[in-house]
């Protein structure tokens, strides 16, 4: 490897060369592969992060070209999984990296596996439940993650270190309640989450490089649109938080609700462990409908349903919020 690549990060003194390389030999897993974790794991392959995780269980779709910065139309046109998309891209900009694509819900049952060896992992997801789950790893294991999240005009990043600073949990107790706005009720700006992943990117260069002590300890939030842009202090730790000070690790343990809401007007059903053979799904549904498709996802249209079915078994069917809906397709294209 050419010292060239890094030479002007290098030249940054606080950084400099012991940081390269100790970011060279770092792990980052990056939870979600849409508009924040794009941004994430763009910076991180170009800075040179040894080994960077991908995990997401969502294709690429036109909508998303808007914001998610490593997706190009054809990725789209292909409905890639944003998983593999991202992890061919970050290749073509850092051949000298390793980058890993999980096409995956990330839940209490993979946790491990999925989170397991990181150095740090960076929240890039749409949902409380995740983010809960992530935060009882991380504090369990003692692993920093840095939050994120971005709808509207409006931003918000904060790191957390456990052992040092408050857990997630300690700042929220509890999911909010009540209907929340979400990037396809209220929309989102590019620029807040290219924003927002810019800065969770750099706390995680900190981290990865062994400079702890630079890591800003602060909520930052952003309103692009309307101002203000500022910075919190972060809240002293809750010394009776269930995670990080009693060390019940609820979502850990729990189970994923096996039906979900995806966020948008989609369904996602993932209890079925069950191996599919997806050319073999293909040429069942020949004739019933359009399908099309690649080695990572088998997509299905039938009247106003869409039906992607990942090699798991897990499917997404979009066109419908209704749970029971949802469950009639999957039993009557794939089997109850
Ligand atoms: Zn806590």
């Amino acid at each position: 490897m050419s010292t060239d690549r890094y030479s002007r990060q290098i030249r940054f003194a606080p950084f400099g060369a012991a940081g390269q390389e100790k970011l060279g030999a770092a792990t980052a897993v990056i939870v979600g592969c849409g508009a924040l974790g794009t941004v994430q794991a763009s910076l991180l392959a170009r800075a040179g992060t040894g080994m960077i995780r991908l995990i997401d269980r969502d294709y690429v779709e036109e909508s998303n070209l808007q914001r998610q910065l490593l997706y190009i139309e054809a990725d789209a046109r292909d409905a890639l999984p944003k998983a593999e998309a991202a992890r061919r891209r970050l290749l073509e900009a850092n051949s000298a990296i390793a980058v890993e694509a999980h096409v995956s819900d990330l839940n209490p049952e993979n946790a491990d596996e999925l989170l397991g060896e990181a150095d740090v992992i960076l929240d890039a997801t749409d949902n409380f439940e995740t983010r809960y789950l992530i935060n009882d790893y991380a504090v369990r294991e003692g692993v920093p993650w840095i939050y994120g999240a971005a709808v509207g005009g409006y931003g918000i990043a904060m790191p957390v270190l456990p052992a040092d600073s408050a857990c997630f949990r300690c700042v929220y107790p509890a999911p909010p309640g009540g209907a929340q706005p979400t990037c396809e009720t209220a929309g989102v700006l590019g620029p807040v989450t290219s924003l927002i992943g810019s800065l969770q990117a750099i706390e995680a260069m900190k981290i990865l490089s062994g400079r702890m002590a630079a890591v800003r300890r602060r909520i930052f939030t952003a309103d692009v649109w309307n101002g203000p842009i500022r910075e919190t202090p972060i809240p002293a730790r809750d010394p009776d938080c269930p995670c990080c000070a009693r060390r019940e690790f609820t979502w850990l343990g729990g189970r994923r609700a096996p039906v979900s809401l995806c966020g948008r007007n989609a369904v996602q059903i993932h209890e079925l462990r069950r191996p599919i053979d997806l050319a073999q799904l293909a040429s069942r549904l020949d004739g019933l409908g359009e399908v099309r498709g690649n080695e990572f996802a088998l997509r299905f249209r039938a009247g106003e349903h869409e039906l992607t079915v990942f090699p798991d078994g897990r499917a997404i069917i979009k066109g419908t919020t209704d749970i029971g809906v949802a469950r009639g397709i999957y039993a009557r294209y794939i089997g109850g």
